[in-house]
C-alpha cells in the first residue's frame, strides 16, 4: 500500500489552502481509518484562511491541519482494541467533536460540548484527504443504504438544520407558521424537516430567485424574496398580522436578525444559525418581552441530530442535492461556493 496520501490542508495561517501530499495516517489505539468516498464543503471552510493565528493558543489549534468536516467512507483499518466495524463497511463520520462526559453531553446537548471547539477539518486533520483517522467511539455511524460519497452533507448541513427544526417543533401545531429565512445548503434540509416532522405552513424567504423556485419544490407553501424593502410586513401579512410562530435564520446578518425579531408571533421562538456576523440594532427587551418570545443559538448539530438527518436520507424521504468534485479540483470548489454557483452542496472526492 502507498505510504502517502493527497490532502487539502491550511499550511499557515492567513494563506489559501493547498493540496499536499503527507504521510497515509496510521490508527493508534481506540482508532479507526476510514478511506474517504466524498466531503462536503461548509461555508465556514471559506473563512479558514481568514483566521488569525491566535486560534491556536486560545481554541488549541494546530497548523497545519487538513480541512473538511463533512465525511462518509470506507472502514480501513482498525486500530488497536477496536471491534464491532468491518474493512469497506461504509460509515458517516459525525461532524460536532463531543466528549460524551461533560454536562451538556450528558443532556444531550453535545453540540455545546467544549471538545467541539477545535475539530475535524477546524484545528485537526478533517476529511479532504483520501484518508482519515477518527476515534472509533462516538463519531461513527454505520450506514444502510445510503451511499457514504452523498453522506457527508448530512453529518453537517443537514444535523445543523434538523437541530434547529427540533428546537422549534414545540411552537409548530397545525394552523402554525414557521418562517425559514435562507434556502441554501442548511435552509433546504429545514424545510423538508419541516414538512415531515409538523403540519405548520411553511414560509420562505431568499434573495435568490432560483433558490425560492427550490424551496417550493422541497416543501415551502410560500415564498417571499428577501431583497424586498420590508420582509416581516410581507410575513405579517401573509399570517393575518400575527407573525411566525417559529423563525429559523440561517443567514444571520444585522438585517435577517432583524427581519427575524419583527416576524415573531407571540410566543415564537427564534433559532440563530447562520453565521452572518450581524448585530442586533433595538431595545430587545420592547421587541422581545410583550411578546414572551425565546431566543436559542447554537453551532452544528448533535450526534443524534445527525443520526436522524441520515435515518430520513435512507428511507429516501430527503433531497440532498450535491456537485461532485475530484480532490484536485478542490480550490475549485471552494471558488464556486464563494461565487454562490453551486446547486445544492459541494462533494469533494478523492
Ligand atoms: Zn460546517
Ligand atoms: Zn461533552
Amino acid at each position: 500500500m502507498k505510504k502517502t496520501m493527497r490532502a487539502f490542508r491550511m499550511l499557515r495561517w492567513q494563506e489559501p489552502p493547498s493540496l499536499v501530499e503527507i504521510d497515509l495516517p496510521e490508527p493508534g489505539p481506540g482508532e479507526v481509518r476510514i478511506r474517504v468516498a466524498g466531503n462536503g464543503v461548509c461555508q465556514s471552510d471559506l473563512h479558514m484562511p481568514q483566521l488569525p493565528a491566535i486560534m491556536e493558543k486560545f481554541l488549541g489549534w494546530q497548523m497545519p491541519f487538513t480541512l473538511g468536516h463533512e465525511v462518509g467512507g470506507f472502514i480501513d483499518a482498525l486500530g488497536a482494541g477496536v471491534s464491532g466495524f468491518e474493512k469497506d463497511q461504509p460509515v458517516a463520520v459525525v461532524s460536532t467533536r463531543s466528549c460524551g462526559h461533560c454536562l451538556e453531553c450528558d443532556a444531550g446537548f453535545d453540540n455545546a460540548c467544549d471538545s467541539n471547539k477545535k475539530g475535524r477539518g477546524y484545528g485537526m486533520n478533517g476529511g479532504i484527504a483520501d484518508y482519515l483517522v477518527v476515534e472509533s467511539t462516538r463519531p461513527i455511524l454505520p450506514l444502510e443504504r445510503l451511499d457514504p460519497k452523498l453522506a457527508g452533507p448530512l453529518t453537517d448541513a443537514g444535523s445543523t438544520s434538523f437541530h434547529g427544526v427540533r428546537r422549534v417543533t414545540d411552537r409548530l401545531g397545525p394552523g402554525r407558521t414557521a418562517f425559514v429565512i435562507g434556502a441554501g445548503g442548511l435552509g433546504s434540509f429545514a424545510i423538508q424537516y419541516l414538512k415531515i416532522l409538523t403540519k405548520a405552513r411553511i414560509l420562505v424567504a431568499d434573495v435568490a430567485a432560483d433558490k425560492r423556485a427550490r424551496a417550493v419544490e422541497l416543501g415551502a407553501d410560500d415564498v417571499i424574496d428577501g431583497a424586498l424593502e420590508n420582509v416581516a410586513g410581507e410575513v405579517l401579512k401573509r399570517t393575518d398580522g400575527r407573525g411566525a410562530d417559529a423563525v429559523l435564520d440561517f443567514v444571520g446578518t444585522t438585517a435577517t436578525i432583524a427581519t427575524s425579531i419583527a416576524s415573531l408571533a407571540k410566543l415564537g421562538r427564534y433559532a440563530l444559525i447562520g453565521a452572518g456576523e450581524g448585530k442586533l440594532e433595538m431595545p430587545l427587551m420592547g421587541a422581545l418581552a410583550g411578546k414572551g418570545a425565546s431566543i436559542c443559538s447554537f453551532v452544528g448539530g448533535t450526534a443524534e441530530d445527525t443520526r436522524s438527518a441520515i435515518e430520513l436520507a435512507e428511507q429516501g424521504l430527503l433531497r440532498n442535492d450535491v456537485e461532485l468534485f475530484d480532490i484536485v479540483d478542490s480550490a475549485k470548489a471552494f471558488e464556486k461556493l464563494a461565487a454562490g454557483q453551486l446547486q445544492g452542496r459541494a462533494v469533494i472526492v478523492p
